[in-house]
């Protein structure tokens, strides 16, 4: 058995550490916020998740007997077309840093950026068609 350590100063509430989890023992729940639980314990001899995590928020150390679930919670930021949550605010400032300069101009601005992925996906779309129209 060993004890896993969250660094919360860390976390940017991306859930890579849960995807990539083979026993599915870190669990979501979704809603307006994020709630992420953590296994105080793994007894998998994995280290999936530690190296899934880009953030290095994720340390697998000794056993320590009697320590609790860890809970990390997140605001998500509402999709500003269709309104559910579906991103944390430390991953917005991420993937803002994340794109080059000259890419953040487009029609829209950096706006894309809170629309959730099916919300992005049809916007695209919309363009796509009237763009084949245009032609
Ligand atoms: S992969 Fe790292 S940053 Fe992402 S939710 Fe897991 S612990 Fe947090
Ligand atoms: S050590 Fe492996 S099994 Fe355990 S929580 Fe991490 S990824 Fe999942």
């Amino acid at each position: 058995m060993r004890s896993l350590f969250v660094d919360e100063r860390r976390c940017i509430g991306c859930l890579a550490c849960k995807e990539s989890c083979p026993e599915g023992k870190i669990r979501i729940m979704d809603d307006e916020v994020r709630e992420i639980i953590f296994p105080s314990t793994c007894g998998n001899d994995c280290t999936i998740c530690e190296e899934a995590c880009q953030e290095k928020a994720i340390s697998l150390g000794d056993e320590r007997p009697g320590a609790p679930e860890i809970t990390l919670r997140f605001h998500l930021i509402p999709c500003e077309d269709c309104l559910r949550g579906f991103i944390t605010e430390p991953m917005l400032e991420r993937l803002k840093a994340s794109i080059p300069r000259d890419l953040q101009i487009d029609s829209s601005g950096l706006s894309w950026l809170r629309l959730c992925p099916s919300c992005r996906r049809a916007l695209e779309r919309e363009r796509m068609a009237a763009s084949h129209l245009r032609r």
